[in-house]
């Protein structure tokens, strides 16, 4: 192609489009989206925060959904990069908006790596992540100096097709020394995760489950380890939840915990 006829091209955005409410956006997510041509939307981003962001705009993009629909299978992620990329040539302003932020369990080092290799110019607005918003609505610090928390680590409770998965043996020796955890994408797993975490730490450890952060529909529960997995089922608490496992925990605001979990939560 001649040069002159070449598209002007945008670079790529990464959005983190926070955890469901949508005044936890950043203004610079806000200010991107607006502009954009071309979203591609995971199925983590509630309708919310997309509709509030686009509303009174006169040129409305195309929203393409990406994510896992009316229990259809998700969307391969070669087929969301090949998308991207082939917007991003056409002269499209891509957006990938991802639930929380970008950079937490959300492909974006396969994604930035494809838009490299096409030669387009990749650029990250992140978004308050799931498991931060849990901490607030509960009321505790990730790291709390009181308790020794000197560091948090944030684990996937998923194994990828292939792979072993989490090594727990490892994590709860880490989670022993005082490090809080932050599992994402576990509830599926949640009774064999406790259950491997209780062969190093405490049964009493207090353990909690927020379930649609920040969002209308919120709901928490602060319990222990030992309990966490049958508290969960008895709440029927469901995804996404992101589950926080730590001493941080002993002033964890609860408002509809299932019979005595609270009392069962105490300083130590
Ligand atoms: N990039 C996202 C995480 C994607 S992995 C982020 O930074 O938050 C998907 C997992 O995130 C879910 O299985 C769940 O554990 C968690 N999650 C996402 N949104 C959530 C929300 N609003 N409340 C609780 N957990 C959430």
């Amino acid at each position: 192609m001649h040069d002159a006829m070449k598209p002007l091209l945008h670079p790529v955005h990464l959005v983190g489009a926070g955890p469901g409410d949508p005044e936890l956006l950043t203004l610079k997510a806000v200010r991107i989206l607006r502009k954009a041509t071309v979203i591609l939307v995971d199925d983590l981003v509630g309708e919310q925060v997309l509709g509030s962001v686009l509303e009174g705009i006169d040129a409305r993009p195309r929203v393409i959904h990406v994510g896992k629909r009316g229990g259809c299978a998700s969307t391969p992620q070669d087929f969301i990069e090949k998308l991207m990329v082939r917007e991003a040539l056409a002269g499209e302003k891509v957006v990938r908006l991802k639930g929380g932020d970008p950079l937490v369990f959300g492909r974006a080092g396969e994604e930035i790596e494809a838009l490299r290799y096409a030669g387009l110019d990749v650029a990250v607005v992140n978004g308050i992540t799931a498991g931060l918003a849990a901490a607030s609505t509960l009321g505790v610090g990730w790291t709390d100096r009181r308790v020794e928390a000197q560091a948090t680590l944030l684990v996937t409770g998923h194994a990828r097709p292939g792979s072993a998965g989490p090594d727990w043996d490892a994590i709860a020796a880490i989670a022993a020394t005082g490090v809080t955890l932050v599992i994402y994408m576990g509830m599926s797993r949640i009774d064999r995760i406790a259950d491997r975490l209780l062969e190093t730490l405490p049964a009493d450890l207090p353990a909690a489950a927020v379930q649609h952060a920040s969002a209308g529909d919120e709901r928490r529960l602060v319990t222990t380890l030992a309990h966490l997995a049958r508290d969960i089922v008895a709440s029927e608490f469901g995804s996404p939840a992101v589950l926080i496992i730590g001493r941080v925990l002993v002033d964890a605001k609860v408002d509809a915990v299932p019979s005595s979990a609270a009392a069962r939560v105490g300083r130590r």
